[in-house]
């Protein structure tokens, strides 16, 4: 009996370490990166660029999946993955944010976390090295959802984020961006994509047009799904246009119940879509798959008004998509087997 009993609770332990073992490994771990859509043609591309944009997705794919594969939440793999993409210049968000028409860089963010429907945002911020960090901290050291400007700053600033000096995110590269679109601008006024989200609108005829933002969407061993945008917003943009980056809903969502959306493109658009949470609610209400709704959605929907853009998204069983219906769309994943993939340019 000495000798049974406690192999006896060996077994037992065992099987429930098993148990345990097997429900945690049920959730494989998923983590999906955008850096932008647009007119992103290879003949425009030099390889360097090109490798340089693939290291710059491989880098904040590293990041963000260093923290799932740890048994980290899908929030911090979020935010990770975003910050590590605001850092580099080659991306609309942070450092290498574009240039409002005065000449300033004015920046949007937003997180969500599937699980509690918990979120935050801040919009118009000049000052705060890395944006997405200030929305997660509107998200969990406030009662807000959403803050702006100046006041958005302070709050940062006693939160102890870093802010910089507003020259930290010039690049000539958006400061050359800027001028270009100013003077296809004056000759054509109308073609202010902030100013005036028209049906019909033309977009400005620039070979390079491109929406650099940039977001992360990811599913943790927990079962848990968060989402993350930040931008720069649209060159040339004026009277202090907010996009749809910030906007709850429209460019970022997330909800244990369907999905994690994180989205880039002619933001007018995705807010009067309400983009993800459409998604999410034809996923919630229509039992529709995540493929079919983002689908209808990029494919159908949004050029049916006039926009353009794409998305990526992840489910709460590990499919994720990433529809866009420009030229091409700076992306990444790391599927559920651990498989990373970098991609640019239409398939
Ligand atoms: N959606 C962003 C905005 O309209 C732009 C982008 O995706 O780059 O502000």
């Amino acid at each position: 009996m000495k000798l049974i009993l406690p192999f006896f609770m060996v077994m037992l332990f065992n099987s429930a370490l098993a148990q345990n073992d097997s429900v945690r490994a049920t959730v494989k771990p998923v983590l999906v990166i955008h850096g932008g859509a647009g007119t992103i043609l290879k003949k425009n591309m030099t390889p360097e660029k090109e490798r340089a944009y693939q290291d710059g997705l491989l880098a904040a794919l590293d990041k963000g999946y260093a923290i799932l594969k740890r048994g980290g939440s899908a929030l911090d793999a979020v935010e990770a993955a975003v910050r590590s993409m605001e850092d580099n210049p080659l991306f609309n968000a942070g450092k290498g944010a574009v240039f409002t028409h005065e000449g300033k860089n004015e920046m949007d963010a937003a997180i969500m976390n599937g699980r509690t429907l918990a979120a935050g945002s801040v919009a118009g911020v000049t000052t705060i090295r890395n944006p997405i960090t200030a929305a997660r901290a509107v998200m969990e050291k406030s009662q807000h959802v959403m803050m702006t400007g100046k006041g958005a700053e302070a709050f940062a600033r006693l939160q102890g984020l870093e802010i910089v000096d507003p020259s930290y995110f010039y690049t000539e590269e958006r400061w050359k961006g800027l001028e270009r679109v100013k003077k296809e601008d004056s000759a054509k006024t109308e073609l202010d994509h902030g100013s005036k989200p028209t049906s019909g609108l033309k977009q400005p005829e620039n070979k390079d047009s491109k929406y650099g933002t940039v977001g992360a969407v990811a599913l943790d061993i927990q079962g848990n799904l968060a989402a993350a945008t930040s931008t720069g917003g649209m060159t040339n943009k004026r009277y202090n246009r907010v996009g749809d980056a910030p906007i709850i809903g429209a460019g970022t969502y997330a909800s244990n119940a369907t999905c994690a959306i994180s989205c880039t493109g002619w933001g007018e658009f995705f807010i009067r879509l309400v983009m993800a949470k459409t998604v999410s609610d034809m996923m919630e209400f229509g039992n529709r798959s995540l493929e079919e709704s983002a689908l209808e959605m990029i494919q159908k929907r949004l050029p049916a008004l006039g926009g353009d853009g794409g998305l990526i998204a992840v489910d709460k069983a590990g499919n994720f998509t990433m529809p866009f219906n420009t030229e091409g769309m700076y992306r990444g994943s790391v599927d559920r087997e651990g498989k990373v993939t970098v991609k640019i340019y239409k398939d």
